[in-house]
């Protein structure tokens, strides 16, 4: 294999991409990568986005994993054109592709079994070289395949190896990618069931498609070669693809379960705004992504293939999140509210518009309105480090600020107040105070707070918190 640099601009408005999964299972961070890097593609130059499941493998594939995927990329914004495809709807072109190069003699029934093929790779590994098929039943001749055909069991490979010869992999990442024919294999591309293999049907399906550029993983650049001699033998025009580094763990092990890979419904549940996994996938391995574009549109705008790392990326769940931090920030209050109501189902609606608008900037995660449920009822829970803080400071402590409140209902001359009375100053003066209000350690500005509240339920909040640490010393 070599690369040789040759500049394959776009061809604007002519533009057509696909996803192609298998519905085997549940739409994974891997398959996200792919799905939106062909998405922002086809976005980016104005042409079209396919979807085409890839349902060949009928024992697999189940209809229930058709609509998850679906549902996961219109959950992420990646909107595909036209109807969805399935490859099993092209089956009879498969059976022609092969045909036809059966009758050109690149394509042949092989009769080995499984036991022979096994000690073929041995021997060919003991001797040093690559674990390729022997060739054993590429010249047979056609009576005796006939023959044989009828009650042995076969594959179907193509004749692709040969001592002399060359394929030539058209990709915009690494240049042409030049395979010699004697490097490759004979591949099988129907199995003993008479199923085809991912190859053949991917590579007409994207040629009957109209699919004129392919970004996948690196893993799959020798598929690529076979696909583009298979492509070629049959006349057709083989995509450009862009065979990119692929996506690893946050261990730097391959994406998997165990290396900290997600199913998009799994992220969906956490409460992922879907904007965060797009946000953090669309820059994974795209260096000069400007930080300042928001929205999925604007990142394909900016998009740029030819910048997609070759290199491997590794995938990481905090900057996923810190996105979501920064999205949830910039979120209108009807989007940000639907989201804080199941943490804090008690509250009056007009009551939850004022405290989401309090409370925005201090989530992380639309869960963390929680932390802040004392600001809506007062027996509700503290945050598991308020307790101390307020036992801390002592009852003594809150009688001065029920007090100082009587004669100083405002912020800033009531927190002069208390210092005065308790005694307290800097952190021990505000800490006690914040955490008897709000009920967490950290929050929105205290005068914010203050303003929420109300004296009513400033002076329940400072009982209460008197009431705790009278308790405490009860209890110890
Ligand atoms: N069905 C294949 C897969 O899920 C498609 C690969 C490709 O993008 O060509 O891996």
């Amino acid at each position: 294999m070599s690369h040789a640099a040759s500049p394959l601009a776009p061809n604007a408005s002519q533009v057509t991409t696909r996803f192609a999964p298998s519905p085997t299972g549940l739409l994974h961070l891997g398959n996200v990568r792919t799905a939106l890097l062909n998405w922002l593609y086809a976005r980016k130059h104005g042409g079209s986005f396919l979807l085409r499941f890839e349902d060949t493998d009928q024992d697999r594939s189940q209809i229930e994993y058709i609509e998850a995927i679906k549902a996961d990329l219109s959950w992420l914004g990646v909107d595909w054109d036209g109807d969805v495809l399935f490859q099993s709807e092209h089956a009879a072109k498969h059976s022609q592709a092969l045909e036809k190069l059966a009758e050109k003699g690149l394509a042949y029934r092989c009769f080995c079994s499984e036991s022979k093929l096994n000690l073929d790779r041995k021997l060919a590994t003991s001797r040093g070289l690559p674990p390729r098929y022997a060739g054993r039943c590429r010249h047979l001749d056609a009576d005796q395949v006939a023959d044989r055909a009828k009650d042995e069991p076969f594959v179907w490979r193509l004749a692709i190896h040969a001592d002399a010869g060359e394929v030539i992999v058209p990709d915009a990442l690494h240049g042409d990618v030049t395979f010699a024919l004697r490097d490759l294999d004979d591949p099988v591309v129907v199995r003993s069931d008479g199923s085809f293999t991912f190859l053949l049907p991917n590579a007409v399906d994207d040629a009957v498609d109209g699919i004129t550029h392919v970004l996948r993983g690196d893993d799959h650049l020798t598929n690529s070669a076979y696909q583009v001699w298979l492509l070629n033998s049959l006349g057709y025009k083989a995509p450009i693809y862009f065979h990119h580094g692929l996506l690893l763990g946050q261990d730097g092990a391959k994406l998997s379960k165990r290396s900290g890979s997600h199913s998009v419904a799994e992220l969906r549940d956490e409460g992922l705004l879907p904007g965060a996994l797009v946000q953090a996938m669309a820059r994974l391995g795209h260096p000069n992504m400007p930080d300042a574009l928001h929205d999925s549109t604007a990142i394909a705008a900016h998009f740029n293939a030819e910048h997609v790392s070759t290199s491997s990326v590794r995938w990481s769940d905090e900057e996923m999140w810190r996105w979501h931090t920064r999205l949830l920030h910039e979120l209108d209050s009807e989007l940000l509210i639907p989201m804080i109501r199941p943490f804090v189902p008690e509250v009056q609606p007009q009551r939850l518009v004022e405290f989401a608008a309090l409370i925005e900037r201090n989530l992380e995660r639309a869960s963390d309105a929680t932390l802040f449920q004392r600001l809506l009822a007062v027996d509700a829970a503290l945050e598991a480090e308020a307790l101390p803080v307020m036992r801390e400071a002592g009852a003594d402590f809150y009688q001065h600020a029920l007090d100082a409140w009587q004669d100083n209902p405002e912020w800033k001359s009531w927190t002069a107040d208390v210092k005065e009375r308790s005694g307290a100053k800097g952190k021990a003066l505000f800490m006690p105070l914040r955490v008897a209000l709000s009920g967490a350690l950290h929050g929105p500005e205290m005068s914010d707070v203050v303003a929420f509240l109300g004296s009513e339920n400033i002076v329940a909040r400072l009982e209460s918190a008197k009431h705790l640490c009278l308790e405490g010393q009860a209890g110890s």
